[in-house]
């Protein structure tokens, strides 16, 4: 039983209106880590740092069972830089700063321990890279998801289009959906990207939740409601997180156990835009977890007699 995850470790510089923070650490890779270590350990990470990247974050991510093996440190160079300011309704935002330093020529090692691996999460980084972890695997895994980003649709649509045709679960966002296929309608969208080869589609939808398609059915996901929503970033690598980490602590691949999946990851997301940066996800217990799943139970459960 193993889980291997790819993507950005990262510092970002986060805007939104309630506050503002200097680099703090996170990254697709960072939130998905921290998010799925609450449903399995241990995580096989693979990723790039440079030589500006604490220590201290590093045993972090260690303590919350990630395995750093595959983590190269480039100690001559920058770590992965992003800056992002969010709109007043939070549900927008606008990419600032994006400086890829080391992750510009990133070379993905799989060490030897991480083969066979039975679930990938290719979290947001080049699509050549997330392609070429797929084929330096001897094995295919059980299931392969990748999420990715607009950055990428514009400036590397071919070879996203290649990697996406060789994943079983594609994660975006709504407007990305929209982008990537040419269609307003969400249903229209997902039959193109699905044309493209994944079997299943995230279509994530911020604080209106989220939506699986594969080719004949649909699932809907509600976000919770939430008082205070203080820093959207990184929910939906901890969607993902939740989302494959609960895949692979079930071992259960069926579309049933991924809608039980998407609820997971959108109970994990709601932790994380309840604090800055990853600070909500460094100590959860899984009584939180539970009653956070349970509160999505109850918000859509109901009973209509029908004749
Ligand atoms: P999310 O809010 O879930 O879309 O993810 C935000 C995270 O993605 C931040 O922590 C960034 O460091 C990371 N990120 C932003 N742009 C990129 C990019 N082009 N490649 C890889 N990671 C990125």
């Amino acid at each position: 039983m193993s889980l291997l995850v790819v993507g950005s470790v990262a510092f970002d510089a986060i805007e939104t209106p309630f506050g503002k923070t200097d680099k703090i650490v996170g990254g697709a890779a960072t939130y998905i880590g921290f998010s799925a270590s609450y449903f399995h350990k241990p995580i096989n990470l693979v990723a790039v740092v440079g030589g500006d990247f604490p220590e201290k974050d590093i045993t972090l991510l260690k303590k919350h069972g990630v395995n750093t093996e595959g983590l190269q440190i480039k100690k001559d160079e920058k770590t992965f830089f992003w800056s992002g300011k969010y709109h007043n309704d939070m549900n927008s935002r606008d990419t600032l700063v994006t400086e890829l330093n080391v992750l510009g020529d990133f070379d993905p090692i799989i060490p030897e321990a991480y083969q066979n691996t039975e679930y990938l999460m290719l979290g947001n980084l080049s699509p050549q890279v997330q392609r070429s972890v797929i084929e330096r695997l001897k094995n295919r895994p059980k299931l392969i998801v990748m999420d990715t980003m607009n950055f990428w649709m514009e400036i590397a649509l071919e070879e996203l289009k290649k990697t996406i045709a060789m994943v079983d679960v594609l994660s975006i966002n709504d407007e990305e959906a929209r982008q990537l296929s040419g269609e307003y309608s969400l249903v229209k969208a997902a039959k193109k990207i699905l044309a493209m080869g994944p079997k299943y589609l995230i279509v994530k939808k911020g604080e209106h939740g989220a939506l699986l398609f594969n080719h004949e059915q649909v699932f809907f996901a509600p976000a919770l409601p939430l008082e205070d929503v203080f820093d959207p970033t990184g929910a939906g690598d901890t969607f993902a997180g939740g989302f494959i980490g609960y895949i692979a602590q079930t071992r259960d691949i069926s579309f049933a156990n991924m809608k039980r999946a998407i609820i997971h990851g959108s109970a994990m997301a709601s932790f994380c835009v309840e604090k800055f940066g990853t600070e909500r996800l460094l100590n959860l217990t899984p009584d939180q977890i539970e009653d956070r799943v349970q509160d999505f139970v109850e918000l859509v459960q109901f009973e209509i007699p029908l004749r």
